[in-house]
C-alpha cells in the first residue's frame, strides 16, 4: 500500500499478455472474465477501427491517396470499397498497410498503458495476434480454443452467416494445430461458460504470481 491507503502502481509498465484465437472461439466472451477481474484490455480489431475515424490522419491519407470517393456521404470509410480495391491491387494493399499497421501498432503500445494500474499485466486481444508483427509485443500467448465444428456453429447463430461463408474465413486463418503449438496458456472454451470463468480465474492468478 501507498502512503494514502491506495494500491501502489508500481507496475509501470505491465507485462503483455496476448489472447487470440479463430473466429467464433471465444475471444471477446473470454476478455470479458478477464475484465471482470480487473485486467486491462485493448482489443486489435477496435484499434485498427479508430485509426481509421473521421479527423484521423489514416483516414486523411486514404482519402488522399484513393480519392475521397472511398469515403461515405457521412465521410466514414468505404470499407466495402477499399476492400475491393486491395482485393484487385496487392500494391493498394501493400501500400495501405505500410500505412496502418504502423498506426495501429503505435496506438497499441499506447491503450496497452494504463494510468494506476496496479497489476502486472494487461491483455492484448487480437485474431491475428500471431499472423502479424503484434506477436513481438507480447511475452505469452493465450489461445482460445474449440474444435472447429464448435467455431463454425457459434458463428453462424452469432452473425446470421451461412456455413460456407464461416469456412472459408477458417481456412484464410492459421489451423487450430499450429496455434496450439504457439500457446503458452490454453482456455478450452468447449465448456459450460462457468467453466471458462474458473479457467481464467486460475490463469489469472498463475500471472500474478509469474509477473507478480
Ligand atoms: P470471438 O470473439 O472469438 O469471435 P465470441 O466471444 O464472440 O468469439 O464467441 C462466439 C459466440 O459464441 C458468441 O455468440 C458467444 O456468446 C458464444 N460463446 C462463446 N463462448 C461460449 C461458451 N463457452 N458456451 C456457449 N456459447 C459461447
Amino acid at each position: 500500500m501507498g502512503s494514502d491507503g491506495k494500491p501502489e502502481a508500481f507496475h509501470q509498465t505491465p507485462a503483455i499478455v496476448g489472447l487470440t484465437g479463430g473466429i467464433g472461439s471465444g475471444k471477446s466472451t473470454v476478455v470479458r472474465f478477464f475484465g471482470e477481474l480487473g485486467v486491462h484490455w485493448v482489443d486489435a480489431d477496435d484499434v485498427a477501427r479508430e485509426v481509421v475515424e473521421p479527423g484521423t490522419t489514416g483516414l486523411a491519407k486514404i482519402a488522399e491517396h484513393f480519392g475521397e470517393d472511398i469515403l461515405t456521404d457521412e465521410g466514414t470509410l468505404d470499407r466495402a470499397q477499399l476492400r475491393q480495391i486491395v482485393f484487385a491491387n496487392p500494391d493498394e494493399r501493400t501500400w495501405l498497410e505500410s500505412l496502418l499497421h504502423p498506426m495501429i501498432r503505435e496506438e497499441l503500445i499506447r491503450q496497452l498503458k494504463p494510468e494506476n494500474y496496479a497489476l502486472p499485466y494487461v491483455l492484448l486481444v487480437s485474431p491475428l495476434l500471431l499472423e502479424t508483427d503484434q506477436h513481438n509485443l507480447v511475452s505469452k500467448v493465450i489461445v482460445v480454443d474449440v474444435p472447429v465444428e464448435t467455431q463454425i456453429e457459434r458463428t453462424m447463430a452469432r452473425d446470421a452467416n451461412e456455413r460456407d461463408q464461416v469456412e472459408r474465413i477458417i481456412a484464410a486463418q492459421m489451423p487450430r494445430e499450429r496455434r496450439l503449438e504457439k500457446a503458452d496458456a490454453i482456455i478450452d472454451n468447449d465448456r459450460p461458460l462457468d467453466d471458462v470463468e474458473r479457467q481464467v480465474r486460475e490463469l489469472h492468478e498463475k500471472f500474478l504470481v509469474d509477473f507478480g
